[in-house]
């Protein structure tokens, strides 16, 4: 019988991608034939480079079809560490290198390796949706640590300090962040190495947005602020961004050899290996031009200044101008209490829902962030669809009484 049989304990613990069914809902809309503006999903919206395309069709007419090892095809693992060492300064060898199905995945294999039962894992928020969730699919417990829209969401030593006990393992770190757009300060991060030497913990260094900064300086980096967290330090990254690569699927991560070593263990029982075709595509991209990263920024920098122009522009309205990523997070909570057609607008989700029926835009409630004050505005979307819907924004919020 159909939808009778009892899912396993852990299905309680987490729901679906907030930002993919957001998405998705969108799609479905549109396809519907509604005027949507896609402000949801965070993938860059240019094609993937024409030569990592190339690459990945000739994996398929020479026949590269078949698994390949586990960790990922040895001269994508070198090409990986040979672009940390020449661009960073760091020194990983290939055996340090796993190349996973994404990002997201990379998180997932460093969480089961290296989390379970009775571990608290600090998680800076608001967060990117898919941390919470892996920690707990790790059986851990994602322990929340505020970030405070006046300190420009940065992490302090009182918020951090607060939240540890003895049972603290690690911290995952994401800088540029997914959604505030915010970069750790040197300071901040210093205070994180210090505490994880002193207590032993892991750092999870999420660095997905590493090549859309903004500010004129080099990103603050805890491997440089300290470089003895290294062998405490795992790096997750992926082309994902970086080269307009979202449905290859290929994330990458860098770190001890024992823990490599365990994430290899857990792929091979999983997935194997990710696509033979995608990694043949991501070798073109790291050992190719490195130009296209700053060639998507340029182009998202006039729509950020536009963006947060005219969001902090609305009255109530506050939004930090983000140092990174392609995300806005303004505060929207001055207009939540507001009714529109007798129905309270509660909180950030009423707020996107608002939005998308009355409005047609789009939006991730700050809700799914673990901060319900805000709303998510992605900018990876034509300067005309941000114009148009600025306006919408405010007429929608013009109605609300
Ligand atoms: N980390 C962060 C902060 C993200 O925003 C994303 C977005 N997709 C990922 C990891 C994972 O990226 P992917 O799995 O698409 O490579
Ligand atoms: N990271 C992107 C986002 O936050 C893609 C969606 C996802 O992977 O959850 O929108």
């Amino acid at each position: 019988m159909e939808g009778q049989l009892a899912l396993a304990d852990r299905m309680k613990l987490i729901k679906p991608s907030p930002t993919l069914a957001v998405n998705a809902k969108a799609k479905a809309m549109k396809a519907a034939g509604a005027d949507i503006l896609n402000f949801s999903v965070g993938e860059p919206d240019f094609d993937t480079p024409a030569h990592v395309c190339a690459a990945g069709k000739k994996a398929i007419d020479e026949g590269f079809t078949r698994y390949t090892a586990v960790p990922g095809i040895p001269e994508l693992r070198e090409a990986i560490a040979a672009r940390y060492a020449a661009d960073r300064g760091w020194q990983y060898e290939a055996d340090q290198v796993q190349v996973c199905c994404g990002g997201k995945h990379g998180l997932y294999n460093m969480a089961q390796a290296l989390f379970g039962p009775g571990d608290e894992v600090l998680i800076p928020t608001p967060y990117w949706v898919s941390y919470p969730p892996i920690v707990l699919l790790a059986g851990a417990t994602p322990v929340f640590v505020p970030l405070d829209e006046n300190e420009n969401f940065d992490l302090t030593a009182e918020n951090l300090s607060r939240c540890v006990t003895d049972r603290t393992r690690g911290i995952i770190l994401n800088s540029p962040s997914n959604p505030t757009g915010a970069i750790f300060s040197a300071r901040a991060l210093a205070k994180v190495a210090q505490m994880a030497l002193e207590r032993g913990w892991v750092v999870i260094s999420d660095d997905i947005y590493d090549t859309i900064v903004y500010e004129d300086v080099q990103l603050p980096h805890i491997l440089n602020i300290e470089p003895k967290i290294k062998d405490q330090t795992i790096i997750l990254n992926g082309v994902s961004k970086s080269f307009a690569m979202t449905g290859w699927r290929i994330g990458y991560s860098l770190g001890p050899r024992h823990v490599i070593a365990a994430m290899n263990k857990i792929q091979s029982q999983s997935t194997s290996n990710p696509a033979s075709i995608s990694q043949k595509a991501a070798l073109a991209a790291v050992v190719g031009p490195q130009d296209f990263p700053g060639m998507m920024k340029q182009s998202f920098l006039p729509r950020r200044a536009f963006i947060v122009s005219q969001l902090t522009a609305i009255e109530g309205i506050s939004c930090v101008n983000p140092s990174g990523a392609f995300y806005v997070f303004p505060n929207f909570s001055a207009y939540y209490g507001k009714k529109f057609k007798g129905k309270v607008i509660t909180g950030s989700v009423d707020m996107s829902e608002y939005l998308l029926e009355e409005s047609f835009l789009a939006t991730v409630p700050g809700a799914a962030f673990g901060a319900d004050e805000f709303v998510r505005f992605s900018f990876a979307t034509s300067m005309d669809a941000i114009e148009e819907g600025m306006k919408r924004l405010r007429e929608a919020l013009g109605k609300l009484a």
